[in-house]
């Protein structure tokens, strides 16, 4: 439902705003280089292949794809967005993603960079009278930082949840965490400047009626191909017909065990604490990871305003569903671990299993 509500209401906010086009079919419909289907492309073409991967399981099986139909591994990349930043806060993300997702790679011989926006989520959401940090980006050449340009914006003040809501002023977190960090990674890395890059997500049809009309192959939004940089970047969102079903098959068929949040129940890898998680979920953190809301419910009273849309307090929310039941002893015991201690593969003690979340339609956002 936060997929159907993000693709109909929130993304074309966002596009309007960012001057982007996020995959409306209509908006896209005559552009030149833009195509419905485009189950393979010619891989070759590019001299950068950038897969977003999130830790969930559709940006892994875009990966396992990309092996499949023969990547070169030297022009492949992946990136990462660090919800919570890197300068210490533990508000929104399930604390072993980083890791997890440096261990993937290091598990497919992969590089991995991450990008971020200073003080993630949390410093985002207490900004006051301030301009927008910096970005920060890491590069094969190092760590860029990207401040902002304060002759162009305005000081703001947040200093309440993002809300499920049309208003990115009010829904900000993928757009200012995520979206806007990759749009910068891109735009400001000289290395990109007159080559071909092929910028791949894992988005699926079967999300939503929107997504079901989304190109598959497109210029990105940062495409500058007629410019003075020319720089071809094509967004290609290879699992995009793809069937849940056919995403759990690549990753049992490669052996890549299900990540830690389908094994706890959730149906999306999301934040562990996003925006759109529902009464169960709320639940679930409440019961098996005491304390986990109680950062949250402190910003609530000082903000005088709730995460749920629906003015609920967390604290009154997590008590109106049952919590699931957690069965996966190891999952749960890594669930608050920054440190990814479980395997990556299925191995001879750790077999491969569909998790509890699989086809699960457990209320959580968005990856
Ligand atoms: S997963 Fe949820 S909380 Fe995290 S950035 Fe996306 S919408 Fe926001």
């Amino acid at each position: 439902m936060s997929d159907r509500f993000d693709d109909l209401v929130v993304l074309p906010a966002l596009g309007a705003q960012l001057g982007l086009d996020l995959g409306d079919s209509a908006a896209a419909c005559g552009r030149a280089g833009a195509y419905f289907s485009a189950a393979t492309v010619d891989l070759d073409d590019y001299d950068h292949i950038v897969l977003c991967m999130s830790g969930g399981k559709d940006s892994i099986a875009s990966l396992l794809h990309l092996l499949d139909l023969g990547v070169d591994r030297s022009r492949l990349e992946l990136w990462h967005h660090d919800v919570d930043g890197r300068e210490g806060s533990t508000l929104m993300d399930w604390p072993f993603m980083a890791d997890y997702n440096r261990r993937l790679a290091s598990a497919f011989e992969v590089p991995i960079y991450f990008s971020w926006l200073e003080g993630g989520f949390e410093a985002e959401m207490l900004k006051q009278d301030s301009y927008g940090r910096p970005h920060h980006v890491e590069t094969p050449e190092g760590l860029l930082t990207l401040k902002r340009d304060t002759a162009r914006a305005v000081p703001a003040t947040r200093r309440k949840f993002p809300q499920v809501s049309a208003s990115l002023q009010t829904r900000w977190c993928s757009s200012a965490l995520k979206i806007d960090v990759g749009r910068r990674a891109l735009n400001n890395q000289d290395r990109f400047n007159g080559k071909n890059v092929l910028f791949i997500t894992g988005e699926r049809r079967q999300e939503s009626s929107n997504r079901a009309r989304y190109y598959q192959l497109e210029p990105h939004a940062c495409d500058r191909r007629h410019g003075k940089k020319a720089r071809r970047v094509d967004a290609w969102r290879p699992v995009l017909d793809w069937d849940e079903e056919r995403v759990w098959d690549a990753l049992q068929r490669h052996r890549v065990l299900a990540p830690v949040p389908y094994r706890l129940g959730w149906g999306r890898s999301s934040c562990m604490k996003c925006i759109f998680n529902d009464a169960s979920i709320w639940a679930t953190l409440r019961h098996h990871f005491p304390g986990s809301l109680d950062a949250i419910a402190d910003y609530e009273q000082q903000f005088g305003c709730t995460i749920s849309r629906e003015r609920i307090p967390i604290m009154d929310l997590s008590k109106r569903a049952r919590p699931i039941e957690i069965h996966d002893v190891e999952a749960l015991g890594q669930a608050l671990d920054r440190t990814y201690r479980l395997p990556i593969f299925a191995t001879d003690d750790t077999l491969w299993a569909t998790p509890a979340g699989a086809f699960a339609r457990t209320g959580c956002g968005p990856s």
